[in-house]
């Protein structure tokens, strides 16, 4: 008998798919890539801060053959000033995803569990698989997280739970007040052995009357990590950089299992270059903001049901999602079927240009009156 490459808990991990490559695309169909348009891994349509560009051309030139500095001296001062938090509070990842793995490094094992949401980020149930880890998926609420079956979802076995706010695939939003009151029960109920982690890739996207100072939460609460990432607002997805703030003992954990040298020299310079750029950061929230309307008038003027949106993504109800995506690759545009996060019938449209969100709304008109 053959043994399997793998333990089980491995080999049951569904892959992750990313969205498709334009040069990918290029080459399947036969494509001009200049032609095509990807409206398909919420990337930043502006690109990143000029700033970085000139920064990291001049480090370019001057680049030595050293490691990079392991605890990322630079950056973490510059997030500490930002957030008004020690330094010993932040931890830096190879883009926050990382972050995630670490968290479930550093809280799982095959004895215990996780508890995230139905629709949530899909990098939470890998990386408890990973682990060998039980999963405790809770249904959705509306498209959202559902914080009181959550916290009912919490079992002696729980060391993790995930939340993302605001959600992807979904593009729901959780109000301060509800996250502030879990927060507080499952400090009540658990104390330090249920750890919460709020994934906040999102949060440069909100609105500034959505928006809350979410340090108050890990300055309150021994057992919280918040998650931020510079590859969404800050358009840096291809360095790959993100940091998690939490206090010193918890930081100290998700250290202990952190590769020494996660972050490259040139992530490290782009991630403080950008944090300095905040102008930047405007003209994206604004372009997003208007792109997303542009998106979402368009949808509910061809009677399609969408999850109304705080991120720099729609999804939308579309009905036969893979045909639909397979006409709009054909027609050289890249959006996100969500099929494997249990969304057959929608996609995921990343807000893009204008004339990018236009040609999408032209072709998928197109499409839907065929
Ligand atoms: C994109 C995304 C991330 C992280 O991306 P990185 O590039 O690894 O920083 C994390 N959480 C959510 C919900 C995301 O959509």
């Amino acid at each position: 008998m053959t043994q399997p490459l793998a333990p089980d808990h491995i080999l049951a991990i569904a892959p992750y798919r990313a969205g498709k490559p334009i040069e990918e695309l290029a080459r399947e169909f036969g494509l001009d890539p200049a032609g095509i348009i990807k409206l398909a891994s919420n990337e930043n349509p502006l690109g990143c801060s000029g700033r970085v560009r000139e920064a990291l051309s001049e480090a370019a030139g001057a680049l030595q053959g050293r490691y990079p500095d392991p605890n990322a001296f630079d950056l973490k001062a510059a997030l500490a000033a930002h957030h008004g938090v020690p330094a010993d509070w932040i931890t830096v990842g190879n883009g926050s995803n990382d972050l995630l793995e670490l968290a479930s490094l550093a809280l799982l094992d095959a004895g215990s569990s996780a508890v995230y949401a139905e629709h949530a980020f899909v990098v939470y149930r890998l990386a408890t698989q990973a682990r060998g880890a039980r999963h405790r998926m809770v249904a959705a609420k509306d498209y959202g997280h559902d914080l009181p079956a959550m916290l009912d979802a919490i079992a002696e076995d729980t060391r993790l739970v995930f939340i993302a706010n605001p959600n992807n695939p979904t593009g729901t939003h959780l109000a301060p007040e509800a996250i502030g009151q879990f927060l507080a029960a499952v400090r009540t109920r658990h104390g330090n052995r249920v750890v919460v982690l709020l994934d906040e890739a999102y949060d440069d996207y909100l609105d500034p009357a959505e928006r809350t100072d979410s340090t108050q939460w890990v300055r309150a609460y021994p057992n919280v990590i918040v998650t931020r990432t510079f590859s969404k607002a800050y358009g840096l997805a291809g360095l790959r950089v993100g940091y998690a703030l939490a206090q010193a003992g918890l930081t100290d954990v998700l250290n202990r299992v952190r590769q020494p040298f996660n972050v490259s020299v040139l992530a490290q310079l782009a991630a403080r270059v950008a944090l300095a750029d905040q102008e930047f950061l405007a003209r994206t929230y604004a372009l997003n903001r208007d792109g997303r309307i542009q998106l979402q008038e368009a949808f509910a003027a061809l009677g399609l049901d969408f999850v109304p949106s705080h991120t720099n993504f729609v999804l939308v109800k579309v009905g036969d999602a893979a045909r639909i995506d397979t006409e709009l690759l054909r027609r050289g545009i890249i959006v996100r079927p969500v099929a494997g996060d249990g969304l057959p019938q929608h996609l995921r449209v990343t807000v893009g240009l204008p004339q990018e969100n236009a040609r999408f709304i032209e072709a998928l008109s197109d499409i839907l009156a065929q």
